[in-house]
């Protein structure tokens, strides 16, 4: 079993001078403020299993809030404050929380809606009367300590419903994986409200009794003006691309920087060879997701294999499956599964969604996946999104691997659209990087020499930009349903 998070933190918060977030917060009066906030909890008649919905803009008091949830046992459950009033009536309705915690501007709404609601300074206002020892109940490794609603872009989002053991363990082996200590310096410009910035980031700091330079949103300047101070950042790739985009990237300016981390979406071969080239580090990419947390990760040392996610973590095991459920042979594409430690209990109050997910005690992500000779595993994309044209499988991700290489070409996304002939057809969906002119006929005669013919886009779009998420991820569902009718009458 391994440690949980609020045994570390008290660790951690011994040594009086230990930092954890840097210009701001010392681990011992984190403890305190836990604690603190710990009371008054429990002063609103919160408990264990209770949930508590936060939806606020990024600050550190979010972290201690979820801190604080665990000391309780009371359920964290954090909301994107990106999501409309309506929006968030689905998790309302469906997690039932004792309480939802908010920015001021938003009580009114979520009040109308039925919620029990406080806003962040009258909960932070409450706390300061309340004494900052706490003795912490007995916790099981099988409690669950928060529920993050999936990020699912078709049907209704899933409430993922994680242990207080999923976290501790692969914070765990993060920590060792990468090489996390005390001297460490994490950048933190990630959102707080989802798996990455939460419990990835968050997380590994906390078990390492390292600290962070913790920036409400992701702006390159002032990214680049922390680097000097920072040993690590973790990023999405759509960090990678746009510091890439400034002039002030420089070896100069990540001379400090221990290791760059990328995750929560592909981060294509070129960005990976193009940040190389400019600062000299490979970026460590690595896979996970919210049901599972951290399941893959390139080597820290040894070769990070660019279009790959790297092994397994230690404790975690993965498989590729073919349509009949069967283990494949080494090198075939098919559905990623993972067992260990880091799987989720299940999806909140979807017993049987749950029961679909999961084949033998192995949960299906619903990624299409290989491993190669050495072991790494390759993301090939979300089954939903494979392309099955004439017959033939298409991955997404190769053709977009092809596109990414093109001159001029800033970011791809692969598509399969409904064609008369082709059952799908594939279509790219491009945007042009700044300055340079793409069109059809060459982007396609480009390929031509790469990719099999039935891998070839029919259509090649050229966009302003493409549909993504917070977390930087492409929005195919809304690609494929703007452009359903490309072909038809064809
Ligand atoms: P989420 O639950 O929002 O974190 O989304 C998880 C999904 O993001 C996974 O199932 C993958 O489809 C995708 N994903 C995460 N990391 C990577 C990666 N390094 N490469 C490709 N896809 C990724």
């Amino acid at each position: 079993m391994s440690t949980d998070v609020i045994t570390r933190l008290k660790q951690m918060a011994v040594d009086p001078g230990r930092v954890w977030i840097q210009d701001g917060t010392s681990y011992a009066a984190l403890l305190d403020e836990t604690g603190r906030l710990a009371h008054t909890l429990l002063s609103l008649g919160l408990g264990k299993g209770d949930r508590l919905l936060m939806q606020v803009e990024k600050s550190e008091t979010v972290l201690s809030l979820y801190l604080a949830c665990l000391r309780t046992g009371v359920i964290f459950l954090p909301v994107n404050p990106g999501y409309t009033v309506t929006e968030t009536e689905h998790f309302l309705s469906d997690a039932e929380p004792a309480l939802a915690v908010t920015d001021p501007d938003r009580v009114t709404g979520l009040s109308a809606l039925g919620a029990r609601v406080l806003d962040l300074p009258a909960l932070i206002a409450l706390s300061a009367d309340q004494p900052a020892a706490f003795v912490d109940p007995v916790h099981a490794p099988d409690d669950l300590a928060a529920i993050l609603y999936t990020s699912g872009t078709t049907g209704r989002s899933k409430g993922v419903m994680l242990t207080r053991e999923n976290l501790a363990s692969n914070a765990e082996a993060l920590v060792g994986l990468w090489r996390f200590t005390e001297a460490d310096v994490l950048l933190h410009a990630l959102p707080v409200f989802h798996t990455h910035g939460l419990f990835v980031a968050t997380n590994c700091v906390l078990y390492s009794g390292a600290s962070m330079i913790f920036q409400r949103t992701f702006q390159p300047a002032s990214v680049l003006a922390a680097l000097p101070r920072a040993t690590v950042m973790m990023g999405v790739p759509t960090f990678y691309t746009r510091l890439l985009s400034d002039p002030g990237l420089t070896r100069e300016a990540t001379a400090h920087m221990r290791l760059f981390i990328s995750g929560s979406a592909p981060l294509s071969p070129a960005t990976h060879a193009a940040w190389r080239e400019r600062t000299g580090h490979a970026i460590l990419e690595r896979y996970g997701m919210t049901e599972t947390n951290m399941i893959a990760s390139n080597p820290y040392d040894g070769a990070r294999r660019a279009g790959t996610v790297g092994m397994p973590l230690p404790g975690v095991e993965v498989r590729i499956t073919g349509p009949d459920g069967a283990v494949l042979p080494q090198g075939e594409a098919g559905a990623i599964e993972v067992r260990g430690p880091n799987v989720f209990k299940g999806y909140w109050r979807l017993p049987e969604k749950t029961a679909e997910e999961f084949r033998d005690g192995w949960f299906v992500t619903g990624d299409v996946g290989a491993f190669d000779a050495e072991g790494y595993l390759s993301i090939l994309g979300r089954a939903k999104d494979l392309v099955i044209t004439g017959g033939l499988n298409v991955y997404p991700a190769e053709v977009e691997a092809a596109l990414d290489d093109l001159p001029g070409v800033a970011a791809s996304a692969v598509i399969g659209v409904p064609h008369p002939d082709f059952g799908e057809a594939v279509v790219a969906c491009l945007v042009a990087a700044k300055g340079a002119a793409l069109d059809e006929g060459s982007v396609r005669a480009a390929l031509r020499d790469r990719l099999a013919a039935f891998k070839l886009p029919k259509r090649v779009l050229v966009l302003p930009d493409l549909p993504r998420n917070a977390m930087g991820k492409v929005q195919k569902a809304e690609l494929r349903r703007v452009y359903a009718g490309l072909f038809a009458g064809t």
